[in-house]
């Protein structure tokens, strides 16, 4: 699932995004800040005062959301784990972190990580706090943030997986059984219940006449439930997975294109008519490199004329590669962690094949319809 995302920048080399459903959550909030909060807690703030203010918070908000998952990040890296990017969503922030944790130590310290900095922010605003002056803006402030921060803590303490707080339970249970795809299991039932809960909770609410909350809460929880059935499909496809190997799932016997040829002569004729979509690239000394359909898709296509195959493919040495013998399971991880989608299969020094998502999809149907 790639959505519209804004990229922001980096910090200490991570990729920084903003999901465009952000900015629908950073207005609602400046409004609600605006019209509703700053007027009823300070009466003698100008119209212009609070909205400035409005604003104001809600950016701080979205800094202090951003210390969380930093917190998550920095935790990661601590312990070796790539992080590939931090986004920035309607509900909050996600590290996207490579790869499975190595054990449960490092999985608990890198969930708590996320609330010990929201909970530190909420003291450090209440610090603050107290030094300002009762009324003025830095007052509001970090009264608000302190309460914002705390709460942010709290609520991702809820030990349902995937919020940090199941994240939590689950390695806790992984640590106590030894068994980190149970204790996935475990983690990510107790969440759905607790979905269950929120979206319970918040259609009473809407019968009792508080429509906006209970939706808001109705939607954290389906938004729970959904984020919860996910991790757990994905450990069934892990059992599905195991005992296969890349070399059972790859294509194998790429088709060959020679280098030279340029993108509008292979689009009209080899790409059409071939199954694949990856090819070995050959020069006058061997193979030398690889070409996917979507590096091809990425030319424009008034270039389509003027640009060789060789220009477009990936060079052997730049594609991360995996015997034929490694479990399917982790080169799928392997390619979460270096963040692509195909992975070269090497065996004995040779070019074996290609094992892509598609061709582990394909697998998994396959293994489906045989009833496995
Ligand atoms: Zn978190």
């Amino acid at each position: 699932m790639r959505r519209q995302q804004l990229y922001l920048g980096r910090i200490a080399g991570i990729p920084i995004g903003l999901d465009s459903s952000w900015f629908l959550i950073f207005a609602f909030l400046a409004w609600v800040l605006a019209r509703s909060y700053y007027p009823s807690e300070f009466p003698l703030w100008s119209q212009a005062l609070c909205w400035s203010m409005g604003i104001l918070t809600s950016g701080m908000l979205f800094a202090s959301v951003l210390l969380h998952e930093l917190g998550h990040a920095a935790a990661a890296r601590a312990y070796g784990i790539p992080v590939r990017r931090i986004t920035l969503f309607i509900f909050g922030g996600v590290a996207e972190i490579g790869g499975e944790p190595p054990g449960p130590l490092a999985e608990f310290l890198v969930a708590i990580a996320g609330p010990v900095v929201s909970f530190a922010l909420a003291f450090g605003c209440d610090l603050l706090k107290s030094t300002a002056g009762i009324g003025t803006p830095l007052f509001g402030l970090t009264e608000y943030l302190a309460f914002i921060n705390g709460a942010l803590g709290l609520f991702n303490l809820i030990p349902g997986y995937p919020l940090d707080g199941g994240r939590v339970f689950r390695a806790i249970v992984w640590a106590i059984t030894g068994d980190m795809g149970r204790a996935t299991t475990a983690a990510a039932t107790v969440g759905r219940g607790f979905a269950f809960l929120f979206i319970a909770f918040g259609a009473w609410e809407m019968f009792n006449g508080q429509l906006i909350d209970g939706l808001w809460i109705a939607f954290i929880g389906w938004f729970l439930n959904n984020a919860a059935s996910s991790s757990m499909r994905d450990r069934s496809m892990q059992t599905r997975l195991s005992g296969h190997t890349v070399g059972q799932v790859m294509a194998q016997g790429l088709p060959t294109v020679p280098g030279h040829l340029t993108v509008a002569a292979f689009a009209g004729d080899r790409a059409l008519s071939s199954q694949g979509r990856s090819f070995v690239i050959t020069s006058d000394r061997g193979p030398i490199g690889l070409l996917t359909l979507d590096a091809v898709a990425r030319v424009p296509a008034e270039q389509w004329e003027h640009t060789t195959l060789a220009e477009v493919m990936q060079p052997f040495d730049h594609v991360p590669g995996v015997t034929a013998d490694t479990e399917v399971w982790s080169a799928l991880q392997q390619m979460d962690r270096v963040g692509v989608n195909q992975l070269l299969v090497v065996a004995g020094g040779q070019i074996a094949g290609m094992l892509s998502r598609h061709d582990v999809l394909a697998f998994l149907r396959t293994l489906h319809d045989l009833g496995s």
